[in-house]
């Protein structure tokens, strides 16, 4: 049971069952949605950023397994509030920990929760579940400073 002692521990189990930030954004100005077919994790995330580039929320409607689920709820509460350029910081921190294997860099104090996923790391096939959240955001991102007009073009086409 050394796998579920490591992983599941109290922090993403908290998240897991009551995950923040869940649900959908009405007049999101991104959405975009991830998949993970090894393990069947499959989640839509809602952007709203504002004109001045910060995040205003930021919502998450997961069906996966419990690292995907806390791994995207802790994600929201270390997103929510920053801008976009400080939100790549944080995913950029946030992978390097998930993928270095040598010496790694401290996280910043808004990732304080995401210590609890580093035990993830002893199992690899697991890591892709704790990063879908992240690449997806990433993603979200991306199409967030691409296209400012987004958000007329989605409600459009309701
Ligand atoms: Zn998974």
């Amino acid at each position: 049971m050394s796998l579920v002692d490591d992983l599941y521990r109290e922090t993403i189990l908290d998240h897991y069952h009551n995950p923040r930030n869940h649900g959908c954004i009405e007049n999101a100005t991104t959405s975009v949605e991830g998949v993970n077919p090894l393990c069947g994790d499959e989640l839509t995330l809602y952007l709203k950023v504002n004109e001045a580039g910060l995040i205003e929320d930021i919502k998450m409607n997961a069906h996966g397994c419990s690292i995907n689920t806390a791994s995207g709820s802790m994600m929201s509460e270390a997103i929510l509030g920053q801008t976009v350029e400080r939100a790549k910081e944080i995913i950029e921190s946030f992978k390097n920990m998930m993928l270095t294997k040598g010496e790694e860099l401290p996280l910043d104090e808004e990732m304080e929760d995401l210590e609890a996923l580093r035990g993830v790391k002893k199992y690899p096939v697991r890591i892709k579940c704790a990063l879908l959240p992240w690449n997806t955001l990433l993603e979200g991102l991306e199409t967030a400073g691409a296209k400012p007009g987004l958000s007329s073009t989605l409600s459009d086409s309701k």
